[in-house]
């Protein structure tokens, strides 16, 4: 996710914060300042106390950094779970509608998934649920500071409570979804599965939509905005992983491959890229791969310097590899992954073949055009 600030590290996971949740903060912290809406027998805010404003939007900061706190724990449960299913976790940022977990690779086992994803609900239940007691409490004391700890339990576990049982709504992209998928996944396949979880989102997303029209609560109308954007992301991820299902790198990957030497200068360089049509090529010394080069490492360098500066001077030397028997899907994920527009094929350590963004989206394309011919095969 871009634009997001790291802040920390948490299990060796890196912990970044998006500007989106820069905005959402101050709302929060305003909201449980001012509110004094009683729902449920829970007090929403401290809006109702004798208490000056600064007080209130300071006692709302540390409501709403608590319930932040909560968010965090949600995810690092997705995380821990994750990694002891053997997943890499690239890191969990905080944004706008709450913390998203940054998991490398689709997981495909069902019961390892089903289990990462229900962690996390039942995590934001327990806290509520903790909280509860103390809150019941709490509320039968009187006295200012009595009060204000009476809200705040109650702030953190009414919270808490609902962001578990938001999340447990069998679609996608609540985590809900992600059960709901594991569950059917046996039956239906990873794919069908998934498709039928995004379905059911989109549907309650219109019904959200239609309720929160209805009942004038914008609120409703932007959650349901996305979840039918987080459904639909969910859905492209699937298609593009049903397009490329059975094809390896070596069956799309260009080859031969056109090489440049760290000697050549980048007035040769820029002339093969225009004869040859190429964004990109390995750097070879011999038989070796030494690095790769591509037009964005030749735009940093000054027009005045293209006779003399070196491709080797220029490169970058740490090459990302695959082998011919990668599955194409995780070529797309490592490009996407690591921002990059193409990777090297080694083949028994030499060089098979290159597979670059262009290769994937053709095959998408054509793909895509296949079954607007045929029809769906479902
Ligand atoms: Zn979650």
């Amino acid at each position: 996710m871009k634009a997001s600030l790291r802040v920390g590290r948490l299990m060796g996971i890196p912990i970044k914060i998006h500007v989106s949740f820069l905005l959402i903060l101050p709302l929060f912290a305003f909201s449980f300042a001012f509110a004094y809406t009683r729902l449920l027998g829970f007090t929403l805010g401290y809006g109702g106390l004798p208490l000056d404003d600064v007080a209130k939007l300071v006692l709302g900061l540390i409501a709403a950094l608590l319930f932040f706190i909560a968010v965090l724990l949600h995810e690092l449960a997705h995380s821990y779970v994750a990694i002891r299913n053997g997943y890499k976790i690239s890191g969990i940022t905080l944004f706008l509608f709450g913390g998203v977990s940054e998991i490398e690779s689709h997981p495909k086992d069902a019961p390892g998934e089903a289990l990462m994803a229900f962690v996390g609900p039942a995590t934001s239940f327990a806290i509520g649920l903790v909280f509860l007691p103390a809150w019941y409490l709490l509320e039968g004391m009187s006295g200012l500071g009595w009060n204000i700890a009476a809200i705040t339990a109650g702030l953190i576990s009414f919270y808490n409570i609902l962001l578990g049982a938001f999340n447990i709504i069998p679609a996608f992209p609540m985590d809900g979804g992600r059960v709901l998928r594991a569950v059917l996944v046996k039956r239906l396949g990873f794919i069908r599965a998934t498709t039928v979880a995004v379905q059911v989102g989109k549907m309650m997303a219109v019904a959200m939509a239609v309720l929160g029209f209805m009942i004038f609560n914008p609120w409703l109308m932007f959650i349901a905005l996305f979840i039918y954007i987080g459904a639909g992301e969910e859905e492209r991820g699937t298609k593009v992983a049903q397009a490329l299902e059975g094809l390896t790198v070596g069956q799309i990957m260009t080859t031969p491959v056109s090489v440049v030497t760290p000697g050549s200068s980048i007035r040769e360089l820029l002339d093969r890229m225009i004869t040859e049509k190429h964004m990109g090529y390995p750097v070879v010394e011999g038989d070796k791969l030494v690095g790769i080069v591509t037009l964005q490492d030749v735009q940093k360098v000054p027009a005045s310097r293209h006779d003399d500066a070196t491709v080797g001077s220029i490169m970058t030397a740490d090459v990302l590899t695959v082998t011919p028997d990668t599955p194409a899907m995780e070529a797309i994920q490592a490009l996407s992954r690591n921002r990059i527009g193409r990777l090297v094929v080694l083949d028994q350590g030499r060089i098979g073949g290159i597979v670059s963004r262009s290769d994937l989206i053709h095959i998408l394309e054509v793909r895509a055009a296949e079954r607007r011919a045929i029809g769906p095969k479902e």
